[in-house]
């Protein structure tokens, strides 16, 4: 196994005005490496005071300065810059990103990837905003103009740290916003990296600013402050319902990425291999912190016993290990927090189905979040694991009689974030298609997730799409202009 040099523990202040400005309170709060259980930074704890300050300032870029005189070539530049950046120091972010999340290097890798793409997709896109003409019945040219939102909060979660950043922060600055974005507290250090550069490649103080802390006081300010136009959230339902009630206050526009339990069905005419895997990488990728994890497995009855041996054959051998270490297929769980969270899960899936392998904590790491692939199987669809979101390497394999059955089974949830089916028959495939309620589906696949396509969810998953133009729609408000062509007055009165 390797083990490279211990960087030395930093300590990060909150980026508010083009400034890097400890917390006005002088607090702190420490970030870990999940793998070790060791501190690796000390992160200043923005107050509501410290947030009212980062609004005040994108508040003023956005209103006047050079900011709202940048032309839409200009910003796609500045979007090409941060992406040139990124590519540029992919190995020290994703290293920083997998040492803070737990996640295995290879797919930290892929992530920073993701981002660059991100960020040259959305710079591609800035100067693409078009408005319409609409043909009136009247003299006059009736037309639309595409404008900025104004300042958006974003909120984000600790799975995809930096990726979820750029989701948000990417078509906000190709759209002209102004933005505070607030981290998850458990993994704020790639978003601050990144903040290192965003006065070197052009844009002006106050147009990004990022706030650290907990999502009761730094998250609750910003949500709550007039300042903010707009509030784009990903994380859980639970939080997504107590931002919408605060948001109501100042009548933001929200959007919001949620969790899910989403579906993936596999049909007994499915290529066999492809299936297993299939199902394997839908719910343990990322150790399972994933919010479209298909953590339902739907199996025909005809393959089931055959299909949860193969799968609990092949998930026994799963590789954990250190997050560094490059054949490490699973890492630890991000916190305590969520460690203690799967864990008890765990055990109240042994009390509602029956266990094929894992169950609790991995035996061999001696620290570190570290839990078992689990997989539970002759789950009912009413069950807790069945129906709520766990965010772990947690399975539940149910079976189906036939497709009507699978349907059923599939749109059972509050959620509609996602869903899978795998089958060669292409007439059943797009009957499930068409039939599972949720944003997104993968026909003989999971998980692939490109910035071309919208994503977003249905029901309790929230509301608004993300990537693609959905994504850029979300940070623009569209004016209605009517310009009167005819030179005769009106003549009504
Ligand atoms: P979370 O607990 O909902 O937190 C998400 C963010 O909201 C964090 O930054 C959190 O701050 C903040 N927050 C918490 N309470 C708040 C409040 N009262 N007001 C404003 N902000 C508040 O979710 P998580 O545990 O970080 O992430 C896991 C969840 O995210 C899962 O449900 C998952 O499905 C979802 N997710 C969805 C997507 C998607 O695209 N649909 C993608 C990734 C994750 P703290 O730093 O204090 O926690
Ligand atoms: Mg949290």
């Amino acid at each position: 196994m390797s083990s490279p040099a211990k960087p030395a523990v930093k300590t990060y202040q909150n980026y508010i005005n083009g400034q890097w400005v400890s917390s006005s309170t002088g607090e702190t709060f420490p970030v870990f490496d999940p793998s070790t259980e060791e501190v690796i930074a000390n992160v200043a704890a923005a107050s509501a005071g410290d947030v009212d300050k980062a609004v005040k300032a994108a508040r003023a870029a956005f209103d006047s300065g050079p900011w709202p005189a940048t032309t839409a070539q200009d910003r796609g530049r500045i979007l090409f810059k941060l992406a040139e950046k990124i590519r540029q120091n992919q190995p020290i972010l994703a290293e920083l990103e997998s040492r803070n999340t737990g996640k295995p290097i290879v797919e930290a890798e892929y992530d920073i990837g993701d981002v660059a793409t991100c960020f040259e997709y959305y710079g591609g896109l800035a100067n693409k905003v078009n408005g319409s003409v609409m043909p009136v019945p009247a003299n006059a040219l009736s037309f639309t103009l595409r404008e900025p939102v104004g300042v958006a909060g974003q909120i984000i979660p600790w799975n995809y740290p930096l990726l979820m950043a750029a989701w948000k922060l990417a078509p906000a600055i190709a759209a002209g916003c102004a933005c505070v974005l607030k981290p998850a507290e458990q993994t704020p250090l790639t978003a601050l990296e990144f903040a290192n550069w965003l006065e070197e490649v052009g844009l002006p103080p106050g147009v990004v600013n990022v706030v650290n802390g907990t999502g009761e006081i730094a998250g609750a300010a910003l949500v709550a402050h007039p300042g903010v136009d707009k509030i784009a959230f990903t994380g859980s339902a639970v939080v997504g319902k107590i931002i919408v009630k605060s948001a109501a206050d100042t009548l933001k526009r929200v959007t919001l990425e949620l969790g899910g339990k989403s579906p993936n069905v596999f049909f007994a005419d499915a290529d066999w291999e492809a299936a297993v895997d299939g199902a394997l990488f839908g719910v343990f990728i990322n150790q399972g912190e994933v919010c479209s994890a298909g953590s339902r497995i739907l199996v025909e009855k005809k393959i089931y016993s055959k299909f949860v041996d193969a799968m609990t054959e092949k998930a026994k051998h799963i590789k954990l290990g250190a997050p560094l270490d490059r054949d490490t297929k699973m890492g630890p769980l991000v916190s305590r927090e969520q460690y203690d969270r799967v864990t008890s899960y765990m055990e109240i899936g042994k009390k509602e189905a029956k266990t094929a392998t894992g169950g609790g904590r991995a035996k061999a790491f001696g620290k570190g979040f570290y839990v078992e692939p689990t997989i539970f199987y002759d789950v009912d669809n009413t069950a807790r694991i069945a129906r709520e979101e766990i965010f772990g390497p947690v399975a539940t394999v149910i079976p189906f009689e036939n497709e009507a059955d699978a349907i059923k089974i599939a749109n059972d949830t509050p959620y509609g974030l996602a869903g899978a089916v795998w089958t060669r028959d292409i007439f059943k495939a797009f009957r499930i298609v068409k039939s599972m309620r949720a944003g997104i589906i993968w026909v003989n696949h999971m998980q692939p997730t490109y910035v071309e396509a919208p994503w977003g969810g249905y029901k309790q998953s929230g509301f608004g799409r993300e990537l693609g133009p959905w994504g850029l729609e979300e940070y623009l408000e569209t004016k209605q202009v009517y310009v009167n062509l005819d030179e005769t007055p009106i003549g009504w009165y």
